[in-house]
């Protein structure tokens, strides 16, 4: 039976470092302050930004939610997040995404500057992070190297392969296990012979949105299995892209769903923005 990865666990504890941090630089007058913005009344939305809101609060952080109407234009929305990049108090900004589709997401990304972009979305925080000189982590990528970090999981030299290219799971993380000496190999949906790839993973990273997709027959005995996706089984359950009651009997280790990943990509938003605040204060 494999080695639970529990990210409640490791989130806690990273949390608990972070709210010590934040105490530190408040003593030295800078709050690590972050600003959210939301358009229109998504539910699943409102949902993630109430939790950052409470994550912040929790950690000692300022929290701003900026709730604009699903009309809010374009041009209203890039003057506001202008208004928040020239407010000294707030050290990140995120736009929670999807926005509505008379607004084009990345006219607005590109309008947070990059020391304030605490997802790591915008363009000059990608470059960045393909040339090994990031201001931020991309939240659930950098939340799995720490969680590879605690359970000291050695990534050099390994064979990784994650499953999923998009910009904001697959991509950046096939580059931070490359920067830390993995062998990486991303497979989409046009690889051939997925299994017989996968099969090859000493690290295998599932970031693919369909549930259950990873099967036991997928896994390398001993294989560290990290589960990226939030999906609703048919049962109605939340359960991720790994068949985690098959592999846990092949991996040596594995990220349960819910309580793996998910638990991460907020701690590093908190992450991020303390490290934009203590930037703040090295420049005060
Ligand atoms: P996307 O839909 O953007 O990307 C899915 C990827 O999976 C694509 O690259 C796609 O390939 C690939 N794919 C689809 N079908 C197959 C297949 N049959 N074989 C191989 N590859 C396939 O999803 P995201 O990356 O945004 O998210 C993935 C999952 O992670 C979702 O469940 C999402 O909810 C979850 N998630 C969880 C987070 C967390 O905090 N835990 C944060 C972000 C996402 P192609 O490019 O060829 O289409």
């Amino acid at each position: 039976m494999a080695d639970i990865i529990d990210g409640k666990l490791i989130s806690s504890l990273e949390r608990e470092r972070i709210s010590a941090e934040c105490t530190k630089l408040i003593k030295e007058g800078v709050t690590p302050g972050l600003a959210v913005i939301i358009v229109g009344e998504d539910p699943a939305s409102k949902v993630y930004v109430r939790n950052k809101h409470k994550a912040c609060e929790a950690a000692g952080f300022k929290s701003v939610v900026i709730e604009l109407p699903f009309e809010t234009s374009e041009e209203e929305l890039i003057a506001k997040v202008g208004e928040l990049a020239s407010d000294d108090t707030v050290d990140g900004i995120l736009v929670q995404l999807p926005l509505p589709d008379h607004i084009d997401e990345n006219r607005v990304i590109e309008a947070i500057p990059a020391s304030k972009d605490v997802d790591a979305f915008n363009l000059e925080n990608v470059g960045r992070i393909m040339t090994g000189d990031a201001l931020f982590l991309p939240c659930t990528p950098a939340g799995i190297m720490k969680m590879l970090e605690h359970k000291n999981i050695d990534v050099a030299g390994k064979d990784c392969v994650v499953v999923g290219r998009s910009n904001i799971v697959g991509k950046p993380m096939a580059l931070l296990l490359l920067a830390a000496n993995g062998t990486v190999t991303v497979c989409h949906s046009k690889t051939k012979n997925l299994a017989d790839v996968t099969r090859r993973a000493d690290i295998l990273v599932a970031a693919v949105g369909k549930p259950r997709f990873i099967t036991a027959d997928m896994v390398k005995e001993g294989a560290v299995v990290i589960d990226v996706g939030i999906n609703r089984g048919e049962d109605g359950k939340l359960c991720g892209d790994v068949d985690f009651d098959a592999v846990s009997n092949v991996a040596s280790a594995i990220t349960p769903v819910p309580g793996g990943v998910g638990p991460m990509t907020i701690t590093m938003l908190l992450d991020n923005t303390l490290r934009a605040a203590k930037r703040r204060a090295s420049i005060k």
